[in-house]
């Protein structure tokens, strides 16, 4: 879609969905064809310094029982999810400085050779230093992911407890600057959001020129100040997934754990509505049941890997199938910055 502006995006809002959907299950197909790109979720430390209202990792919950992950646990999880043949693990936390950059740097490395430098590492763990990207580039990760979650400055300040969207948005530009491949995106149906707010989330996502874009309900947490707030339906998240594989006909997007949380068949319904990932939560089941940043969450029981054996039929069930390729965001490739990164790496180690 060329320029897209305010008008256009409220237009999509209003179209009938089945056609908007096929609409961008063809523009999906026509850039990844039926290929799912697997990633292997780990979350390594549910210890989080924030107070978003909307999770239930928030400082303020004395509820949960916080754990964090070594690095020989974590290795150990990323053999099991190589020999899987997994090629993209995705390294997820609450903002936690205990985790610190070496700790990190060190871990990143150890995947790298772990996986014979096969495996891209995507990191998920929240506002850092500009300095502190670069390390953590340096080190070998390749991506990163940090929702805007709220293109509304005054909810967006209200509902993370005083850290601004400037802020948030801030950490997209100096992970950009630092050639990550970035992943971005926000929650549907935060209290206080209308339609346009839904509107410029979608068009946020075009401006920052994204390579990927998590979206997914947001679910009210018994134990967070957002308990009373009204769950929005599942379809308002598929028309936003038709929308923004539309308006990035190349980025990756995931069909998101808590679609699947708020509809048995939500991932599937993402998948044919534009979604080309998905993310199997591999974090050891006795870890799992800890970082519920929404209640209900999905495979909870399930010892990781065998998530992926119950995901094999609901590709099919819908005509895609599992991908096993590293899965680089083609929007990605095509900026050029794929090679000049890797470029770069392939340098710094031989130096
Ligand atoms: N701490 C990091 C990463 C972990 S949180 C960060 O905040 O970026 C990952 C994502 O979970 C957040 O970006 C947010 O969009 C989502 N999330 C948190 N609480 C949620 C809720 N109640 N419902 C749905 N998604 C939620
Ligand atoms: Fe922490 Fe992320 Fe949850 Fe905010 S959303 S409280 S930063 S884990």
């Amino acid at each position: 879609m060329a320029e897209p502006g305010y008008k256009d995006i409220e237009q999509l809002m209003n179209d009938d969905f089945s056609l908007l959907r096929k609409q961008a299950d063809q523009v999906c197909r026509e850039h990844y064809g039926n290929k799912v790109f697997l990633r292997g979720l780990i979350e390594f430390s549910n210890y989080c310094d924030m107070d978003c209202l909307y999770c239930g990792l928030r400082r303020s919950n004395k509820h949960v029982q916080r754990y964090r992950l070594e690095v020989p646990d974590i290795l150990s999880i990323v053999k099991k999810g190589y020999n899987a043949h997994m090629r993209t693990f995705v390294l997820q936390s609450g903002e936690d400085p205990s985790y610190g950059i070496n700790k990190l740097c060190e871990l990143i490395k150890k995947i790298k050779i772990e996986t014979n430098d096969e495996a891209a590492v995507t990191l998920s763990c929240g506002i850092r230093t500009k300095e502190e990207y670069k390390i953590l580039k340096k080190a070998g990760a390749d991506r990163y992911l940090i929702r805007f979650e709220t293109s509304d400055s005054l909810l967006h300040v209200y509902l993370r407890n005083g850290i601004t969207l400037k802020r948030r948005l801030q950490a997209i530009d100096d992970l950009k600057s630092c050639d990550f491949e970035i992943g971005s995106g926000f929650m549907v149906g935060l209290p206080g959001e209308t339609k346009a707010t839904m509107i410029r989330n979608a068009l946020l996502c075009k401006e920052l020129d994204l390579d990927m874009i998590g979206i997914g309900p947001f679910i009210p947490h018994h134990l967070t100040p957002l308990k009373y707030s009204v769950q929005s339906p599942i379809e308002q998240t598929l028309r936003l997934v038709s929308i923004i594989r539309l308006l990035l006909p190349e980025a990756n997007i995931p069909a998101t754990t808590s679609m699947g949380t708020l509809d048995p068949y939500g991932r599937e319904k993402a998948l044919q509505a534009g979604a080309n990932v998905l993310m199997p939560n591999i974090t050891p089941a006795s870890y799992k049941k800890s970082y519920l940043l929404y209640p209900g969450k999905i495979c909870l029981e399930e010892n990781g890997f065998e998530c992926i054996n119950y995901l094999d039929p609901k590709i099919k069930s819908v005509g895609k199938e599992i991908s096993f390729d590293i899965g680089y965001s083609k929007h990605f490739i095509k900026k050029g910055v794929y090679n000049a990164a890797k470029n770069e790496r392939l340098e710094t180690r031989n130096n």
